[in-house]
């Protein structure tokens, strides 16, 4: 394209002015202000001239863009007013999806933090004497009645969590980990890591594959502290291999004045194979075992807000309230409130698994995501049954979040199999759509998995599908 008609193009771009005084951006400016709108303006305005300075436009597109210029408008105002971290739907099936946030909260969780989030609070106050309190008295007496735990403490995750009871309770001494249980969790967290950053002194002990009790036992000398049993929480070992029992390990910490400490990683407080599902160790176990000190996540098949949970003997908590890192490591008030309302949901194990959703999620039965399936394929197929396949189909959901490695859980998914765009490109407009679809690609169908998606969802998925499909 020649400079003139470049020129002559630029010269067409409308005034930022003018465009405010139109009819149709007098809604945009009272619903958002003149600020954003204006701001909005400003940057199409800009993408245009950068279009047409690069020889991308001609007279036609900019004739278009101009007809069209309310609607792209609003669409620049949206994007710029909408939070970076905002909801999404997860339809990938994994339960616990670290990149999409983990758990979700019990709405009792959900309504408890935003009480305590816009007012004040009884956080750090004894309200029978008015004196100071402790924030970590809401939910001790919870976590000890639930674990069988003398005492508990609660920090921000799990990581931290360990780190402070190596620092606290084993620094500047050995303790005696096996070879099996040396992992790295989610990229940044290894054990062997977090053992030197709490001045402790690594022992490993035993083979990738089995440790055994007397592996422990010849390790013992009198520069070590403890004894740490780490959940493979994240990877399975099978086949030939030997694990400690926490029972055995604990008996011989004590025999020997050592302390036993176990990190579970997920910590459940129920028996997953009452559910049909597989064994995950409960915490409950870990602290009849023997165990001094166990540590746990808030957000993985708790089902809570992110924490750091920390039960174990009243001497060994005591030593770890008074380090200097839990103050580095404090809970938020937002957790705390949301991690008693989950804790105080387990007091009764058939309300826990109806209200947190991620028992929820876990143990809803097949036929009623096939129902769902069925339902959404339904609503959908008669609109875009002309430029996709739409199947329900057997589907298998993962629990995710480093939790039950592995593990397949049955579900059901509708496949879609686009004709006018390739499967990849469906997901991708999927994801970047409003609201957002996360969805995977299995055989070259994009899989819209049941197992982790909320009934209330299936009308804006249907959307969504649509629009992804339709251009519209
Ligand atoms: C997940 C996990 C951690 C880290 O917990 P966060 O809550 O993510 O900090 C530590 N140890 C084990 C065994 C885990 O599975």
């Amino acid at each position: 394209m020649a400079t003139n008609s470049k020129q002559e193009l630029l010269k067409r771009l409308p005034a930022v002015d003018s465009v405010l005084r139109a009819a149709a951006v007098q809604p945009l400016l009272q619903q958002y202000g003149q600020v954003t709108v204006t701001r909005a303006v400003r940057a199409l305005l800009d993408s245009w001239r950068r279009l047409i300075l690069q020889d991308q436009w001609s007279g036609t597109d900019l004739e278009q863009a101009l007809a069209d210029m309310p609607e792209a408008l609003a669409q620049e105002v949206e994007a710029a007013v909408r939070p970076s971290l905002h909801p999404v739907i997860n339809a990938t099936g994994v339960l616990i999806h670290t990149n999409l946030g983990r758990s979700l909260l019990a709405a009792a969780a959900a309504q408890q933090i935003a009480q305590v989030a816009s007012s004040y609070s009884t956080l750090e106050v004894n309200v029978q004497t008015g004196e100071r309190g402790s924030r970590y008295s809401h939910v001790v007496q919870l976590l000890c009645e639930l674990t069988g735990a003398e005492d508990a403490l609660v920090v921000n995750n799990n990581a931290a969590a360990v780190l402070l009871t190596l620092a606290a309770l084993t620094a500047g001494k050995e303790v005696v980990v096996s070879r099996g249980q040396l992992v790295e969790i989610g990229g940044s967290f290894r054990i062997p890591e977090v053992m030197a950053q709490s001045g402790s002194r690594l022992v490993e002990v035993g083979t990738t594959n089995k440790t055994h009790l007397f592996d422990y036992e010849q390790a013992i000398g009198p520069d070590t502290a403890a004894l740490l049993k780490v959940h493979t929480s994240n990877y399975r070992l099978v086949g030939f291999t030997q694990e400690v029992a926490g029972r055995d390990l604990a008996a011989l910490a004590h025999e020997h004045g050592l302390l036993a400490i176990e990190d579970l990683g997920s910590g459940v407080l129920i028996d997953l194979q009452r559910y049909g599902l597989i064994y995950e160790p409960t915490v409950q176990e870990s602290v009849a075992a023997g165990m001094d000190v166990v540590t746990f996540s808030g957000d993985k098949l708790l089902g809570g807000p992110q924490a750091g949970i920390i039960v174990g003997r009243k001497d060994c908590i005591a030593k770890l309230k008074k380090h200097p890192l839990t103050r580095a490591f404090r809970i938020d008030k937002l957790t705390l409130a949301g991690l008693e309302a989950t804790l105080r949901l387990y007091l009764d194990e058939e309300t826990a698994v109806r209200e947190i959703p991620t028992l929820r999620m876990l143990t809803i039965p097949i036929e009623e995501l096939e129902v769902r399936a069925q339902q959404l394929v339904a609503a959908t197929v008669g609109e875009v049954g002309s430029v996709a396949q739409l199947n329900v189909v057997p589907s298998w959901g993962q629990v995710g979040g480093g939790s039950l490695p592995g593990y397949d859980i049955n579900s059901v998914a509708v496949a879609v199999l686009p004709q006018t765009i390739s499967p990849d490109e469906l997901e991708r407009r999927l994801r970047l759509g409003q609201p957002a679809v996360f969805t995977r690609i299995y055989r070259d169908q994009v899989l819209i998995d049941m197992r982790t998606v909320q009934p209330q969802e299936l009308p804006a998925i249907r959307s969504a599908l649509c629009r992804a499909l339709l251009g519209r």
